[in-house]
């Protein structure tokens, strides 16, 4: 559905108009057009900073290299040595950032790995705050920390955590013009993985997710690095439910883009607009029902008989059903507890028997409502927040069998779904996050197509928001 008011005042009058009212002025995002180039940062300047003790940044700067990045540094900063030693055992060619009067780069590395106690945080401070009034439009911040279980103190444990702090609220500071920060928290060993996350919130692939922490470790067992970022799905299988419209059919569309065959399932009532979404990207429909009692038998021997085995399956199909408790009758909460979370536990079970092919990846949707319940949802938050639970439980079995599972939660986004709400709880809707509007159903399969992909290799059991820092559970 069209945000008539972004569109308004990102007119020359509207904005005019918004400004003199002292009104929002959501920013126009920055979105991906076409799918990943081989090296994403071609051409782009990338400003790297690191605190004074960093250990990740050879590993930062050789990701950098390998995504094509010209790579920039402040020399007057304090962890400037840092940087340098990082690059020389990278072989990595570094450039003086320019002066206060020209622009900054478009993005923003900080290797925080290092920082040891709290004092160690003002190296953060240092470097973002001379920039931070400067940005450009569409800046994404990335800052890295040591994952607490890596960290050699508590003194360094205590700091890392300090960032989630600073990066959420840089997040809200600079969402105004479009701009996102998030933080990486690294594993010693996830420093070799890290090229992939850095590919994804870097780019315009993640326009839509500010302010998130998300953790890079290690990677299943026999998996290799992508040597480039495009067309990695190439020769994969992906299955997507709920692949008609909305969100599913984004998802099946850019899961396309990067190169997979994907089937994409929904209940038979939707058979004509399964087939208009799948047909133009030579997919396979199938008209099933999630929750159907054979679906899982079904769908194994489709995938078994014409691809000997599917290499990632996303669970979107879901339902609302909203009803205060005291309403609720037992049909509504059935009805969504069956199809948005006992369908995947039943059809994962199946499909784990026989269906998948090495190095499967699992993605599910869940969604902000699961994290930060809402008054009508105790039905649909259960699933969602089910959905979490479900892929933090799951993620240590499957890495044993070289696989992986993780889950996208949306926050407001613009689908049937959410059309059908109430004007002025939309409205609202749309404007409690940090970038001030709603995301698309591309912004949703953006995320679920880095998780599907080896750029996630290192990511496992977590739950990534993709909700422009939506206030809800925040
Ligand atoms: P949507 O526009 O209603 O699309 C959902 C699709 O799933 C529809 O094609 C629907 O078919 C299908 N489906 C429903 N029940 C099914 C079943 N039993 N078997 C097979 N397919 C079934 O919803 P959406 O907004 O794209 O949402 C997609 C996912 O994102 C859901 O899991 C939802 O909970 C989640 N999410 C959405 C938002 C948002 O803002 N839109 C926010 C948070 C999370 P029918 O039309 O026939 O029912």
């Amino acid at each position: 559905m069209l945000d008539r008011y972004l569109e308004f005042t990102n007119s020359a009058f509207g904005k005019q108009f918004a400004s003199s009212l002292g009104l929002p002025t959501p920013p126009r995002l920055q979105r991906a057009e076409s799918g990943y180039a081989a090296a994403p940062l071609a051409g782009m300047k990338v400003l790297i900073a690191a605190d004074a003790a960093a250990t990740a940044s050879a590993a930062v700067l050789a990701a950098l290299r390998a995504l094509g990045a010209t790579v920039q540094v402040a020399p007057g900063h304090s962890g400037f040595a840092a940087v340098k030693a990082g690059a020389q055992a990278a072989g990595v060619e570094l450039h003086s950032e320019g002066s206060d009067s020209d622009p900054i780069a478009p993005v923003i590395v900080f290797d925080a790995t290092g920082i040891a106690g709290t004092g160690g945080l003002k190296q953060v401070y240092e470097l973002f705050q001379p920039r931070a009034r400067r940005l450009v439009a569409n800046t994404r911040v990335v800052v890295l920390a040591r994952a607490t279980a890596d960290t050699d103190s508590v003194q360094a444990a205590t700091a890392a955590a300090g960032l989630r702090g600073f990066v959420r609220s840089l997040a809200k500071e600079i969402g105004k013009n479009g701009s996102t920060a998030n933080l990486l928290e690294v594993s010693r060993a996830g420093d070799a993985w890290l090229s992939g996350p850095l590919a994804f919130f870097t780019g315009p692939n993640s326009a839509y997710v500010t302010g998130q922490v998300l953790a890079v470790g290690d990677a299943p067992k026999g998996a290799t690095a992508p040597a480039h970022c495009n067309q990695s799905l190439a020769g994969k299988v992906a299955v997507v439910t709920g692949a008609a419209r909305g969100i599913g059919a984004a998802i099946a569309q850019i899961l396309a883009r990067e190169g997979a065959t994907v089937v994409g399932m929904d209940r038979p009532a939707e058979e004509g607009a399964l087939g208009a979404t799948l047909s133009p990207l030579n997919g396979v429909g199938l008209a099933l029902d999630v929750t159907a009692p054979d679906a899982g038998e079904r769908l194994a021997s489709e995938l078994n008989a014409r691809f000997g085995g599917a290499d990632i399956i996303v669970h979107n199909a879901g339902v609302t059903r909203d009803k205060m408790l005291r309403n609720m009758t037992p049909a509504l909460w059935d009805m969504v507890l069956d199809i948005n979370l006992g369908a995947i536990l039943n059809i994962n079970e199946r499909l784990l028997q026989s269906g998948l092919k090495p190095g499967a990846r699992f993605v599910c949707i869940s969604s902000i409502g699961g994290i930060g319940g809402n008054a009508g949802q105790t039905n649909y938050a259960a699933t969602k927040a089910g959905v979490i639970g479900y892929a933090e439980a799951l993620a240590p079995i499957l890495a044993k069998k070289g696989m992986a599972i993780n889950a996208v939660a949306p926050g407001f986004i613009e689908t049937q779904m959410t059309a059908a709400m109430p004007m002025a709880n939309r409205e609202v809707g749309r404007r409690v996050n940090s970038l001030a509007q709603g995301g698309l159903p591309q912004d949703i399969a953006e995320a679920v197509t880095f998780f599907a992909s080896p750029l996630a290799m290192g990511i496992n059991g977590k739950t990534l928001r993709v909700c422009g820092q939506n206030w809800l559970g925040a």
